[in-house]
This record gives structure tokens, C-alpha cells and sequence, in this order.
């Protein structure tokens, strides 16, 4: 194995390792509030305030619709979310949290930032891991590994840094460090294939 190859393979490790200790911290918190791993994802998603289509979360969530349908008809029997008419088509509804949603949803902010604040090393070191994690995710993402993306690395409106420029962002009018990239933005575009 060449030592380019040995190396994105203790990369890929390393993550896999911190995906597998998220998901153990995630389930807990999941089960403290007697919802699932999925149906939980769903409330951590709508807790931006944007509500989605079930067809969308499926997407954000690289499930299958029916899979999320079902998550979705759970939380909608304990009242976590609410479902209304899509303004843009009327045959479609779009779900929502609702107050007791937003519950969940804040307490597990809080119950998972313990986790996320524990950090080591500077500054400067979490802002590059960031810009480096996100180009692994856009790389993906252009695999078709990942569904949707909507980080500042996959966006039509990111302009990258040049040799005596730094990294832009034309919509906003500003200039991006790696500590300002966004993974999840709302004024995302998405670059036409
Ligand atoms: S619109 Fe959002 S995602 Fe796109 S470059 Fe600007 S900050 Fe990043």
C-alpha cells in the first residue's frame, strides 16, 4: 500500500470511529426521549425553522421515503410535529415541528454539546478540519454518496481563495475563512449540473 493510500485509510478510520461514537451519544439522547435514531435526525433537521416535504427530509437524510414517511407518522402520533398545506402545491404538505417538537429539539442542543464542546487542539486547527471534512463531503456528494449537500465547498455562489484572494461567498458579500464556512446554509444554491 502506498503511503497516500495507508494514510486516507486512517482517515477514513478516524472518522468512521467518530461517526460510530456520535451515533452511540445520538441513540441515548434518542432514547431519553422515547423517539428513534431516524425520528430524531428529523427533529434536529426541522429545528431551523424551515418546514420540509417528506420527499425533501429524505433526501437530506439519504433515506428512502418511505423510511422517513414512517419516522415522520411516528413523531406526528406524539405531537412532535405538524403537518400543513404547502402554499406553493396545494396537494402537498409540508411538516413542521411543533411547540413540544421544539422541545426535543432544544434539549438535545443541549444534551449533545458536552460531546461537541470537548474538543482539543486551537482555533485554527478546528476551522481547517472543518474546510477539509467539507471538501470530503462535497467529493462525495459528486460521487452520489451523499444526497443533498448544502455547504459553502457545493455552492453556486462560492468563489475558492486564489494565490492573494480569500475564499468569497458573491451572495453574501463577504469574505470566507475556513472558520466561516457554512455546512448546513439557507441561502445555499445548489451549481446546475
Ligand atoms: S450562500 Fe451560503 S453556502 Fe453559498 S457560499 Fe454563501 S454562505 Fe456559503
Amino acid at each position: 500500500m502506498s503511503p497516500r493510500a495507508g494514510l486516507d485509510r486512517k482517515v477514513l478510520a478516524a472518522v468512521e470511529r467518530l461517526g460510530r461514537a456520535l451515533r452511540a451519544a445520538r441513540q441515548d439522547v434518542a432514547t431519553r426521549h422515547e423517539v428513534s435514531l431516524l425520528g430524531l435526525s428529523v427533529i434536529e433537521t426541522l429545528a431551523d425553522g424551515r418546514p420540509r416535504r417528506v420527499g425533501d427530509l429524505a433526501a437530506e437524510l439519504d433515506v428512502s421515503q418511505p423510511t422517513v414517511s414512517d419516522a415522520v407518522a411516528v413523531l406526528d402520533r406524539r405531537g412532535l410535529i405538524r403537518r400543513d398545506r404547502d402554499p406553493a402545491d396545494l396537494r402537498s404538505t409540508l411538516v413542521a415541528l411543533t411547540a413540544r417538537g421544539g422541545r426535543v429539539a432544544a434539549d438535545t442542543a443541549t444534551e449533545l454539546a458536552p460531546l461537541l464542546a470537548a474538543g482539543s487542539g486551537t482555533a485554527t486547527d478546528r476551522a481547517t478540519t472543518l474546510r477539509v471534512l467539507l471538501g470530503e463531503i462535497a467529493r462525495l456528494h459528486a460521487a452520489g454518496v451523499i444526497t443533498v449537500n448544502r455547504s459553502c465547498l457545493d455552492c453556486l455562489h462560492y468563489r475558492p481563495p486564489g494565490t492573494r484572494s480569500r475564499a468569497r461567498c458573491l451572495l453574501l458579500a463577504t469574505s470566507l475563512a475556513d472558520r466561516d464556512l457554512r455546512v448546513d446554509c439557507p441561502e445555499h444554491q445548489p451549481i446546475p449540473a
